[in-house]
């Protein structure tokens, strides 16, 4: 079985192809990049995917060197995310659907992260920790689904470190700016005191935005510091979560994806926390841990071979598509 997948939950258009071998046979991604300094706009980015789709799917094709009548199925991201966005995507399914005469499915976005990361981290079970620009969540398995154990309560760790380097004036032309913040936080080992919020399993970031952005404004602390501090507070609570996840489900081993799992001091946490559990640690190269078109391709293979249809009615976008929302039948 060979299925196409489309995410454009977000910022990034992705069309991936891929078998039920598990053979990636192409990875297509477009990034929406927003004027400098603002963020993302739901209807910017979904009119940049619009006009990126058409090319996109034939380089995925071209790429792939499989012709369209040669695809089994075509699936696509039901959400979460910006409905202008998730529109596009659906759209696109179905009319490739419609004019091929190929069945569709309707998948959810972080389960996709989850399933990717087990085929090419070669993990059974992990605790999953999936830290993005959109989201914050703490996924593992249990009971046919997949349960957030813990997530943000207010905005997504990627948006707080993204909204401090803005304030801060650093630009994200040349990296993300996840990464220009890493670069800065390099440079320090002095800490000052930030808001450390975990409630319950949860994590929340806002009011750390807010009291880093105070601390910047103050002029009483080098970048720096402000961006070393942040970082050390925010990840030691995603760490702590994780750990308690881990802790409860006995499960041995960690994932992390999400753009924010590039960050080395992140994974440096992570992996100290899992190996102190005798828990295997992985992280995923950029090309399948951020957004992209075959997570989505391959979840609907799972979900396909287990018996799932999706019927054309059910092709709706949902915004707030939670990964527990989803009877797991393929494990
Ligand atoms: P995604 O939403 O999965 O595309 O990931 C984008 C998010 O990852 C943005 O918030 C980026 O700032 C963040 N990011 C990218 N690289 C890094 C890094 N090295 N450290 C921390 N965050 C990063
Ligand atoms: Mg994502």
């Amino acid at each position: 079985m060979i299925s196409l997948g489309i995410e454009s939950s977000a910022d990034k258009l992705g069309v991936g192809i891929i078998d039920d071998k598990g053979n990636v046979l192409s990875n297509v991604r477009r990034t929406y990049k927003p004027p400098y300094g603002s963020g993302i706009h739901p209807r910017e980015a979904s009119e940049y995917h619009s006009s990126t789709m058409p090319k996109a799917i034939e380089d995925a094709f071209h790429e792939s060197g499989i012709k369209p009548e040669e695809i089994d199925l075509i699936s696509f991201t039901k959400g979460p995310g910006f409905g202008p966005c998730l529109r596009i995507g659906a759209v696109t399914a179905r009319t490739l659907s419609l004019s091929l005469g190929k069945p569709l499915m309707a998948v959810n976005h972080p389960i996709a992260h989850v399933e990717i990361g087990r085929l090419v981290g070669e993990l059974d079970d992990p605790v999953v920790l999936y830290v993005s620009g959109g989201n914050t969540q703490v996924i593992a398995f249990s009971e046919r689904r997949y349960r957030v154990f813990g997530e943000t309560i207010d905005i997504p760790v990627g948006n707080c470190l993204d909204v401090f380097g803005r304030n801060a004036g650093l630009s994200d032309k040349e990296n993300p700016m996840g990464r220009m913040i890493e670069l800065e936080a390099l440079k320090s080992s002095t800490y000052v005191s930030i808001p450390y919020v975990i409630k319950g399993m949860d994590v929340s970031f806002s009011g750390i935005l807010t009291h880093a952005t105070r601390l910047l404004d103050s002029k009483k602390h080098p970048l720096e510091d402000i961006a070393f501090s942040l970082q050390e507070t925010v990840f030691s609570m995603l760490v702590e979560v994780t750990e308690r996840a881990l802790a409860h489900t006995r499960k041995e081993e960690v994932l992390v994806c999400g753009g924010v799992a590039a960050n080395s001091r992140l994974k440096e946490m992570l992996e100290e926390m899992a190996s102190s559990h005798d828990a295997s640690f992985r992280g995923l190269n950029a090309d399948l841990a951020l957004d992209n078109g075959v997570m989505i391709a391959w979840l609907g293979i799972l979900m396909k071979q287990s018996g799932v249809t999706t019927e054309f009615e059910d092709t709706i976008v949902d915004q707030h598509f939670r990964p527990e929302d989803v009877e797991v039948t393929w494990r």
